[in-house]
């Protein structure tokens, strides 16, 4: 059994080592933060199996992320790859650590301010409203970006890496740091984590990011450097104090799909589901598969999720916190120095 894993691992190539070894690293990395989730939770109480967690597992983490890695990959980054060959061969002559810190920290800084941007874009902001639709956030639940943003941030995260000829397993590292930490800042986990809050994001900040609250509707933009937020003037930490509302301020679509097509037309996911007969056949296929298996096979019933009560049955269209352009952005002065800072007035 060893010997064949050794002759396999053997055969692949510096990459597919890379993922060998990453993706031990990435499933340890989720039973570690379900751990800590199930013993020093945020939020009490939150489900494993909570609302929406199909979609986010199987449609956006597998299903979308599969998609997308070949069209990132091979319909975009290859053909810009082949154009430019080794013209801006920046990186290939430094150490493969430095390589990767150079990209976690340059992509980050390029992701505060498109993040930002797109809190502040009415357009952009229905790129991104999918992502702040769930009302129980956890480990998984950062999985859920629309198509559109996932292109563009993943191409731009990916392309400089290939056409400044950085070592290729610098993509499969990369990878691995943006899952973890993605899975960290969602994770409802209650980490206080003092001063490193001023330069390494948790979920101390992203998931006040995720309220429903107004004050952080222009805040707490950052991913892996909570220092962006502290610098540009957008951090919101309070002290003693938690969420009471999460989530949109108005209803969003459940199916993945109904999601993508109420960014681009909005529409009421329940009133449709009521007027169209098909749409109805079609928005109760997994419930009913999820019948189906949960009649066979008990244990599999809480699959079906929780019911989410709390502001889920609202209708559209209603006020969205991003992309109001008349909104007061964030306060612009950069104040590091205060211990808990409010911006958004
Ligand atoms: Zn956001
Ligand atoms: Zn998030």
């Amino acid at each position: 059994m060893l010997e064949s894993i050794s002759t396999f691992y053997h055969s692949l190539n510096a990459v597919g080592r890379t993922t060998m070894i990453t993706t031990p690293i990435l499933l340890l990395a989720v039973v570690v933060l379900l751990v800590l989730e199930r013993r020093i939770p945020y939020r009490k109480g939150l489900p494993f199996f909570r609302e929406g967690l199909f979609v986010d597992l199987f449609w956006y983490t597998l299903v979308q992320s599969y998609f997308l890695q070949i069209v990132i990959f091979g319909f975009i980054i290859a053909p810009l790859a082949a154009h430019f060959g080794t013209r801006f061969n920046l990186v290939s002559s430094w150490p493969v650590a430095a390589q990767v810190g150079f990209f976690v920290v340059t992509h980050d800084f390029y992701i505060y301010w498109f993040h930002r941007f797109q809190h502040n874009s009415a357009f952009f902001w229905r790129t991104h409203e999918a992502h702040h639709s769930g009302k129980q956030v956890d480990w998984l639940a950062g999985s859920r970006s629309h198509i559109m943003e996932i292109v563009i941030n993943q191409t731009i995260e990916f392309a400089p890496i290939i056409l400044l000829g950085a070592n290729p397993i610098v993509v499969p590292i990369k990878a691995l740091i943006d899952a973890v930490w993605g899975m960290y800042i969602h994770a409802n986990i209650d980490v206080k984590s003092g001063k490193l809050q001023y330069v390494i994001n948790g979920p101390e900040m992203h998931l006040w990011h995720h309220a429903d609250h107004e004050e952080v509707y222009y805040a707490n933009f950052s991913t892996k450097f909570a220092v962006w937020d502290w610098l540009f003037g957008t951090a919101f930490l309070p002290e003693n104090r938690k969420p009471e509302r999460w989530g949109l301020p108005y209803a969003f679509p459940k199916d993945y799909f109904a999601q993508h097509a109420f960014s681009v037309y909005r529409f009421d996911e329940k009133a449709l589901a009521e007027r169209s007969a098909p749409f109805r056949y079609y928005h109760g296929v997994r419930w009913r598969v999820l019948d189906w298996v949960g009649r066979r096979l008990p244990a599999a019933k809480v699959l079906q999720g929780w019911e989410v009560t709390q502001g889920a049955d609202e209708t559209v269209p209603a006020p969205r916190p991003g992309g109001n352009p008349t909104a007061k952005a964030a306060a612009a002065t950069p104040d590091s120095s205060r211990p808990v800072a409010t911006v958004a007035s």
